[in-house]
């Protein structure tokens, strides 16, 4: 079962094939694509450095990213706008529930400040539009 920190919830529908490193890429792949293609995937959320930081050459240590600041900004709003906890999910379930309640602005407050977002497809997949 992977582990995910809150804002990765996002992250992996966003995710189109851009990442840090090539390493980060391959781990990028492999856990998106197995999250996005089994609708029974449990995941454990943790409110720390997670499966896909595992392979990002900005981690410098358990719960330490270069970009700390930041990242845990947007765990917060995450954790704060859907009432994420650290347990066990259904990964499809829990980013339905959070489909069905993100809304153009909740996404921009969360994610305007990522370098990813105006690259990946996060308001196109996120936001379905
Ligand atoms: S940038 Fe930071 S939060 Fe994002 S995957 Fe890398 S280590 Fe994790």
């Amino acid at each position: 079962m992977y582990k995910l920190r809150p804002h990765h919830l996002l992250c992996t529908q966003g995710y189109s094939g851009n990442g840090y490193s090539e390493d980060f890429v391959d781990n990028m792949n492999t856990i998106t694509s197995y999250l996005r293609n089994n609708l029974n995937s449990k995941i454990e959320i943790i409110f720390s450095t997670d499966d896909l930081c595992a392979s990002c050459p900005n981690k410098i240590g358990t719960n330490l990213c270069k970009d700390n600041f930041k990242v845990q900004s947007y765990d917060e709003k995450i954790i704060n706008y859907f009432n994420i906890e650290e347990k066990i999910y259904n990964y499809n379930k829990i980013v339905s529930e959070i489909f069905s309640k993100i809304t153009p602005l909740i996404l921009e407050d969360i994610c305007s400040n990522c370098a990813w977002y105006p690259i990946s497809r996060c308001r196109k997949n996120i936001l379905q539009i």
